[in-house]
């Protein structure tokens, strides 16, 4: 997503310069949202998740991955040997899925690209129980994906935590969710780890830690993704948990641009180092190093947002949504709306706004308030009261 974007900003600045584009996937460019929402709903169609970046003059080479980038030659080599030249290189290379540590079992599906979509969709049309193990995004999504789709299949969520967004939600909220998934007949069973995924048949065994047994036709998992940042550092670019770059999106070769999901770089509004693993991020990151790499030189200073949407509900934020900071809740009764600020030290460090909708310009204003504020000072402040 971020080197579609990236191809299309530089298209905007110069209409004729050479692009190259080598991907490992098999398809051009798609937008990855929908595999996990619109797809399982019928609001999109396969059709609609191409981003259209072969039309924009450039060369692409599909089924091919970087294995080398030689930074005193300006040259990269795929694994079939195949040599390109740069002028100016971007690495939007994403992450991996995390796998489940000392299981080996293959045939477990670590939900990320449209083939794994195509995969589980053919497979959710033959087959009726499911195990999803994790209970961040990528979970609860194909949960209520496959539910939304196939109202009949038996779906079950495994994870450590005690509810559902346990890691970004406060629990009087991560609680409610879990109870909803419940009642949309989604078994979900907190507090259990996977310890062991063993296929016998046709169908896969999966212990917890904690014993307990339970049998799935199929197992997929969302448990998060590692930066994929080996050839950023055998190419001796300065890497941490990602790629790290300056504010016009550069790496510590001046010549070679990081983007999306693998890019760590610094927030002056939350004035820390960060890596975004969401589109928003991906989309303006991408625009700004492709234009940076056509011959502008632009800071990218942008707060960006992210969402989720699963059954009736769903929400965007900005900013840190941790919820070990201080947390101020505005949420109405029936906590069907509202929004989460998340504060340190009485500064806003992030907005959930749980669905609220088109109020995110006024969340980044918060965060780029000083403070400090109170919970007073925050009820009420972003107004959500809808008109019908
Ligand atoms: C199912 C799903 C649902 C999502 N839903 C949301 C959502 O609702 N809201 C939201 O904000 N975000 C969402 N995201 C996250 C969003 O899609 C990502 O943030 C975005 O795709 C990141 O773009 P990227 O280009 O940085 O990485 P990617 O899209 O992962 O692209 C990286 C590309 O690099 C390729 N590559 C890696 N290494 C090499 C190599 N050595 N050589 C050649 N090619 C290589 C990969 O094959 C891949 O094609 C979702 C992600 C998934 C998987």
């Amino acid at each position: 997503m971020t080197a579609d974007a990236a191809i299309h900003s530089i298209r905007e600045v110069d209409s004729d310069g050479t692009i190259g584009l080598i991907s490992s996937e098999e398809y051009p460019p798609y937008a990855r949202p929908p595999l996990s929402k619109g797809l399982w709903t019928g609001d999109e169609g396969i059709e609609d998740v191409d981003l259209e970046t072969s039309n924009m003059n450039l060369e692409m080479h599909l089924n091919q991955s970087v294995i080398k980038i030689d930074t005193d030659n300006k040259k990269v080599y795929d694994k079939n040997k195949n040599e390109y030249t740069y002028q100016k290189l971007l690495i939007a290379t994403g992450g991996t899925p995390k796998k489940l540590p000392n299981i080996e079992e293959e045939g477990i599906i670590y939900y990320r690209t449209i083939s794994d979509y195509k995969k589980l969709r053919d497979i959710v049309d033959k087959n009726e129980n499911f195990g999803i193990i994790g209970g961040g995004f990528i979970g609860s999504e194909i949960a209520a994906g496959i539910k939304m789709y196939k109202p009949d299949a038996e779906v079950t969520m495994i994870f450590p935590e005690s509810g559902i967004g346990a890691l970004i939600f406060p629990k009087v909220l991560s609680d409610f969710i879990t109870d909803y998934f419940r009642q949309n007949d989604v078994n979900v069973l907190t507090g259990e780890s996977v310890e062991s995924i063993i296929k016998e048949d046709k169908t896969y065994l999966v212990e917890a830690q904690s014993g307990k047994k339970f049998k799935f036709d199929t197992v997929i998992a969302g448990l998060g993704i590692t930066p994929n940042i080996k050839l950023a550092k055998e190419a001796n670019l300065e890497v941490d948990d990602g790629i790290i770059v300056n504010k016009y999106l550069q790496t510590n070769d001046l010549d070679i641009y990081a983007a999306g999901d693998v890019a760590i770089y610094h927030i002056p509004v939350l004035n820390k180092f960060i890596r975004i693993e969401h589109e928003d991020n991906a989309l303006m990151m991408g625009e700004i190093a492709g234009k940076n790499m056509a011959g502008k030189e632009i800071p990218f200073d942008h707060l960006s947002m992210f969402y989720s949407d699963f059954f009736e509900y769903g929400y965007e934020a900005v900013g840190i949504l941790d919820p070990k900071l201080e947390i101020v809740e505005d949420l109405d009764e029936s906590l069907e709306e509202g929004i989460i600020y998340y504060l340190e030290k009485g500064r806003v460090k992030g907005v959930l706004l749980w669905n609220v909708w088109d109020k995110v310009d006024e969340a980044r204003g918060l965060i780029a308030e000083y403070g400090p504020f109170s919970s007073k000072d925050l009820k009420g402040r972003i107004n959500i009261l809808t008109i019908h």
